[in-house]
């Protein structure tokens, strides 16, 4: 697939080239050669693309238009992603170096969340607050103007689309700042709003650094909605910037996500969720499943069934749909290199795995498997965004729980047990923004998603997501009475 044009910005429905003419390098991660080129978005493309949304908002372009044409607008941006399925998803299976199947799945979910808000652009209501005679009352549910959304590079196709249908749907005008290690996938995006004839700046798309491109948008007086899904660390600095201008945000950022099982669990549903929840896409996902807490008389039997598997996975490229894919750089890859090493270093105990596959052309690293990592050790707190899964044991129900909880983040969890008490009880006190019974990734496109404590928040997914896209504003009217007279305000307390 290589491409040796330019990809330009797209900015109030034109292909622009940036005005410093300076250029990102996109990698193949499974092996390091060059598959684009794009043009590096500066300040003055910020300046230009944020302009074009503000126009869009000031002109009530898409406020006044009817909501049911708002979504059928996002039906054709999922038409036109539909239509290219496959290319998009070969595209996106390079770029990230996640396997082609999870790809087009990633598109499937694209279109799902153009769909899904498409169809509920229509059914966001104010409601009509009885306040006695000669008073009517009622709230709007109004978009903030230009929403900027930060997107990373895990996902990149799925999330572009998940906080855009969100906004268009509520009549939000939108800049994306695509990431930079993977930024065709957001051009994809770009292209399928252009030929679905959304008006003019009402979706821009920029690729550029996050501390120059992405902080400039969001530092811009214009922008008035900040969507940011990424890292804890990058999170704060977006917090600092919004707290400036009193912006609000979405904050979806990272996690250690836990599962908790019980002796009586299905361990064959149990190893296959470590499979995908643990190892798919190198383990770059945000709610992985990163640490199993295990009753301790069955961990040495799982530890044991979980090596077996990682043991049987094929290693290699996305496009051959291998089971351990590329980390997406090599920076990523040296990150998860150190934590192992940390681990060791803490008293882990290595069950397999561990290293980088150097040998190799691009980013693998061996799918990693650590027994008896301590609670307070780095592992079991930190983010490794890598196929490295920590294991500890524990003695009961409450110990289970607290271990789980036992991080600042909370965005997902999950328990394994046939026992349908047990596993309420547990679900219950799971505190995690999303919560998993015998399986990983059980949530949808229709299910709200977010984190607790660090990992954020706000809701992605699901109606509740419409919730973060609108400010309520309220109206009041006074009636005049049948003589004409206008009467002051009646009935008790204001
Ligand atoms: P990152 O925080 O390094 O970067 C995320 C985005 O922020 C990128 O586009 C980057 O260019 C941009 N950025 C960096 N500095 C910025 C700044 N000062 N101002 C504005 N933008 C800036 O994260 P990443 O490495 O790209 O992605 C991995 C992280 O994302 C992981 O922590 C993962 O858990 C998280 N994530 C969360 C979700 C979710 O829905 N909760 C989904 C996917 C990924």
């Amino acid at each position: 697939m290589a491409n040796t044009d330019v990809i330009k910005n797209f900015i109030d429905g034109e292909w622009r080239d940036s005005v410093s003419g300076t250029r990102i390098e996109v990698d193949d991660p499974s092996n390091a050669e060059t598959i684009a080129v794009v043009a590096e978005a500066g300040p003055e493309e910020v300046e230009l693309a944020v302009a074009a949304a503000h126009r869009v908002f000031r002109e009530r372009v898409l406020i006044d238009m009817h909501p049911y044409d708002r979504g059928r607008m996002l039906f054709r941006v999922a038409d036109a992603i539909e239509a290219r399925g496959d290319e998009i998803a070969t595209i996106n299976c390079i770029e990230t170096g996640k396997t082609l199947n999870g790809a087009h799945d990633e598109v499937r979910t694209a279109i799902r969340y153009l769909r899904y808000y498409g169809g509920l652009a229509d059914k966001l209501e104010g409601r009509s607050i009885p306040r006695g005679a000669n008073l009517v009352d009622y709230t709007v549910r109004s978009p903030f103007g230009v929403s900027a959304q930060i997107v990373p590079w895990n996902n990149p196709l799925e999330l572009t689309a998940r906080s855009l249908a969100c906004a268009i749907a509520t009549g939000n005008s939108v800049v994306v700042k695509s990431p930079e290690l993977a930024p065709l996938s957001g051009i994809e995006i770009a292209r399928a709003c252009e030929s679905a004839g959304l008006p003019a700046g009402a979706v821009n798309v920029l690729t550029g650094y996050g501390q120059t491109t992405g902080q400039a948008l969001i530092e811009h007086p214009d922008v008035r909605h900040i969507v940011f899904t990424g890292s804890v660390v990058t999170g704060r600095t977006v917090l600092k910037t919004a707290s400036e201008r009193i912006v609000p945000c979405i904050m979806e950022l990272g996690g250690k996500s836990a599962a908790v099982v019980y002796s009586d669990a299905n361990l064959d549903c149990v190893v296959e969720a470590v499979r995908i929840g643990t190892f798919f896409n190198a383990g770059q996902n945000c709610n992985g499943l990163t640490r199993l807490l295990v009753e301790r008389s069955i961990a040495d039997e799982l530890v044991e069934r979980v090596k077996v598997c990682v043991e049987g996975l094929s290693v290699g490229p996305g496009r051959e749909n291998c089971d351990i894919t590329p980390l997406i750089s090599q920076k990523q890859r040296q990150g998860v290199e150190r934590a192992c090493e940390t681990a060791l270093s803490q008293g882990a105990r290595l069950v397999i795995g561990g290293t980088a596959l150097s040998e190799r052309s691009g980013y693998f690293m061996a799918a990693t498997v650590f027994a008896d990592v301590a609670r307070d050790s780095s592992l079991f707190h930190k983010e490794t965004f890598g196929p490295v899964l920590a294991v500890t044991a524990f003695d009961n129900p409450k110990m289970a729980v607290e271990l789980a909880n036992g991080t600042d983040q909370g965005l997902a969890a999950g328990v394994f047990t046939r026992n349908l008490d047990r596993a309420l009880w547990t679900a219950d006190r799971l505190w995690a923004g999303q919560a998993y019974v015998n399986g990983w990734y059980v949530g949808g496109v229709e299910t709200p998603f977010g984190g607790i404590n660090q990992s954020g928040y706000g809701r992605e997914k699901g109606q509740e997501a419409l919730d973060g896209y609108v400010q309520t504003r309220n109206v009041g009217i006074q009636i005049s009475q049948p003589s004409g007279s206008c009467s002051s305000r009646q009935g008790g307390t204001p």
